[in-house]
């Protein structure tokens, strides 16, 4: 037995019902799913609301956190304290919240020292009416406050279309949601710090939920980043090659489409794997879509073959 093949850490997924969510993660992804209202599949995730349960091999049961604490050598001994990233497969049958997250340095002072949250998502599908919030078209705060206090949302909020393969990064401070027939994989930071800025005037159980208007207030940029900035098409990108998607102060992200092979070296402190099509194999062991999987610390030479598609996330620590 080849001894790298052991060392790759599959996880078990942690699933979220959500008032928007769907039932594909079960129909289309080999999934379990607790209900049809299944919104989020944690797959790569060490939080304390979703803590991945490690499948196979010699650390089969463990807890991610408590690996991560454990077995700092598995990760390259990055020396942070907690597990950096987050990893999610979103079905959005309807839309989430718009909301807004903090900067670290923001959550650090109001938010018992818990980390902000940069985010990014790559999206495996949409229907010719999806569409995303991405920002605002207030040109000063005076103008965003009194939008927001007078409930002008259709005027304040960006909306705009996307479809598959779009790419789009979400920095601290920008308001966002994602509408209906999304899918969505989302790498994070490993934060759940969320100021909901407006719920479509819904009932939850007869209740609105509650919404952060002075939190969000103190956060949103003014003016936003333009929107050109913010999304990329990476429908062309060239097969059999990893393909840098983003690469910002928290993580860096890459879409690999496999059409025959691709080799690499692990070179990272860790890698994090989520296969979004098709199946073939990792150095002899058989992986398909819907797996999740880290990479450890010198895990050396990478051969995948096989007829798939793998978005590959990594930290920029270490
Ligand atoms: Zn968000």
């Amino acid at each position: 037995m080849n001894c790298q093949e052991q060392s790759i850490l599959f996880m078990n997924p942690v699933f979220k019902q959500m008032l928007w969510g769907g039932d594909r993660l079960g129909k289309d992804w080999p999934y379990q799913i607790p209900g049809d209202d299944t919104g989020e599949c944690w797959a790569i995730s060490a939080h304390p609301n979703g803590d991945c349960i490690i499948k196979g091999g010699k650390y089969d049961g463990y807890k991610l956190s408590i690996l991560w604490e454990k077995e700092p050598q598995l990760f390259g001994n990055t020396g942070l304290d907690q597990f950096p990233l987050l990893v999610k497969i979103i079905n959005a049958e309807g839309c989430s919240s718009i909301q807004v997250h903090p900067d670290d340095a923001y959550a650090k002072n109001h938010e018992n020292g818990s980390l902000g949250k940069m985010e990014c998502w790559y999206v495996l599908d949409g229907r010719e009416d999806s569409t995303i919030v991405i920002g605002h078209n207030a040109n000063t705060r005076e103008e965003l406050k009194s939008m927001v206090e007078k409930g002008e949302w259709k005027e304040l909020i960006r909306e705009v279309h996307v479809e598959k393969d779009d790419f789009i990064q979400i920095e601290p401070g920008t308001i966002h949601t994602f509408g209906g027939g999304l899918m969505i994989l989302e790498v994070q930071q490993n934060s759940d710090i969320t100021y909901r800025v407006y719920d479509f005037d819904r009932l939850t159980n007869g209740k609105p939920r509650e919404l952060h208007l002075d939190n969000a207030l103190e956060v949103i940029s003014v003016p936003p980043k333009p929107l050109a900035e913010c999304i990329k098409k990476t429908g062309n990108m060239p097969e059999n090659t990893m393909n840098l998607l983003i690469e910002c102060d928290y993580y860096r992200v890459w879409k690999l489409d496999i059409s025959k092979s691709v080799a690499f070296k692990q070179d990272k402190p860790f890698m994090l794997m989520s296969v979004t099509k098709g199946e073939g194999n990792l150095n002899g062991t058989m992986i398909k879509k819907g797996d999740h999987f880290i990479l450890p610390y010198d895990y050396g030479d990478v051969n995948l073959e096989g007829e798939l598609q793998i978005i590959v996330s990594a930290c920029n620590c270490g």
